[in-house]
């Protein structure tokens, strides 16, 4: 048995935990210094836009694609396994197309995604205003719509992901933060100081997030990870917006329209970038976003406030994000952190790579003793 200690219980962390927890030969364990989903997770909106991202190559769009397509299982499943309900919203997402859009790259991007097997709808005003006659604004000109592009709760998800995985024999120890790895070069065993003594590992997989650039201050190449703030709210209005039978993520400018039943929606979210050591919420974003809605919803203006929140979404610096690899000059220390705005989307990919890895590494390690 190998044994693998994952940092972190963000829906990264839980979805890597859940993976891991089909291998047999692994023994896993997760550590969190809080309960689960409660970091940058807890945040998020969920809206998961795949297909309707401008990447169509390499593995920012491999990703994409394999989180897309392992999403219509896992819900399923993942619901099957623990009888937990998971929203998840299959009517796609309308993006929102302005007065100066380039409606060329969208017709581009559609005919790429069609040689992909996806299907992208280019609506004209008319259209889009038959379909969601509660966007209102006079600068629109059309819409984008990705019927194949989806939106799930995403501490549902996380939670559901924590149950199966335990079903599945993998032990979580939350309220119990690493305050250290030691990794010796030539040794193969990871020991992590946590709050409850010392533990080994044979992996250690850094799903942390934020927490990823303390834990990594002692590697040859450390890794930082910076914090962007978003802010968020949930809404109810008097009346469900639109038609009641095509309830879609509406995205326009920057801000999402998520509509969550119940005459509920949550509307966001704001990119914050700190401009100091200290990362604060600007009620003016959140404002701006909040007036932005009502620009395109003008319905939205008689809303009642239920919650408003924030998170910090973390977001590598001087890298791309996510970096899911070894972490340089360790053995067996690997990161799947970073994901900035996509870790929801992308938390069933990262998982199924860093899984790999690690099987491909177990297989080397037999071969080469045979
Ligand atoms: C307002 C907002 C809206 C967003 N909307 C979307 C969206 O619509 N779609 C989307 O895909 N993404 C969205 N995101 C981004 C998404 O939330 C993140 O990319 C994702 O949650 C990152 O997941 P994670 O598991 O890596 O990190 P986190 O959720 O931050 O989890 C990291 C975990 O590591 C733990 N940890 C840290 N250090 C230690 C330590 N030393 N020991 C033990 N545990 C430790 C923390 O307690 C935490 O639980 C949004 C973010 C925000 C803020």
């Amino acid at each position: 048995m190998s044994r693998v200690a994952v940092i972190g219980c963000g829906v990264v962390g839980a979805a890597i935990a859940y993976e891991l927890s089909q291998v047999p030969e692994l023994q896993v364990t997760v550590f969190d210094r809080q309960p689960p989903a409660q970091a940058s997770t807890g945040a998020a909106l969920g809206v998961l836009m795949g297909i309707i991202s401008h990447k169509v190559k390499g593995n920012a769009w491999d990703l994409r694609r394999r989180s897309m397509r392992r999403y219509e299982t896992l819900i399923p499943e993942l619901e099957g396994k623990t009888g937990n309900t998971i929203p998840f919203n299959r009517q796609g997402i309308v993006l929102l197309c302005f007065e100066g859009d380039d409606l060329q790259s969208w017709q581009h991007l559609a005919q790429t995604r069609h040689d992909q097997g996806y299907s992208l709808g280019l609506w004209d005003l008319a259209e889009l205003q038959v379909r969601c006659p509660h966007i209102q604004n006079s600068r629109l000109i059309g819409a984008i719509h990705s019927p194949g592009d989806r939106q799930l709760d995403p501490t549902a998800l996380t939670l559901a992901f924590v149950e199966a995985a335990r079903q599945n024999g993998v032990t979580f120890e939350f309220n119990n933060p690493v305050e250290k790895i030691e990794s010796l070069p030539d040794e193969p065993i990871h020991r992590l100081s946590t709050s409850a003594g010392v533990v080994e590992a044979d992996w250690v997989v850094l799903s942390a997030g934020l927490g990823t650039t303390p834990l990594t201050q002692v590697a040859s190449t450390p890794v930082e990870i910076r914090p962007v703030l978003g802010q968020a709210i949930r809404i109810k209005v008097s009346e469900m917006l639109g038609d009641r039978h095509f309830q879609p993520v509406i995205t326009g400018e920057d801000v999402h329209l998520v509509p969550l039943g119940n005459r509920e929606y949550w509307v966001g979210a704001t990119v914050e970038f700190p401009t100091d050591a200290e990362v604060r919420a600007d009620q003016a974003q959140l404002e701006a976003v909040w007036q932005k809605a009502i620009a395109l919803c003008p319905a939205l203006a008689t809303a009642e406030r239920l919650q408003a929140w924030s998170g910090l979404r973390p977001r590598p610096h001087n890298q791309p994000a996510p970096i899911i690899a070894p972490l340089v000059g360790y053995n067996r220390v690997l990161l799947a952190t970073g994901h900035y705005r996509n870790g929801v989307l992308l938390a069933p990919a990262t998982a199924q790579t860093v899984c790999k890895m690690i099987m491909d590494a177990m297989v080397m390690n037999e071969e080469s003793k045979t």
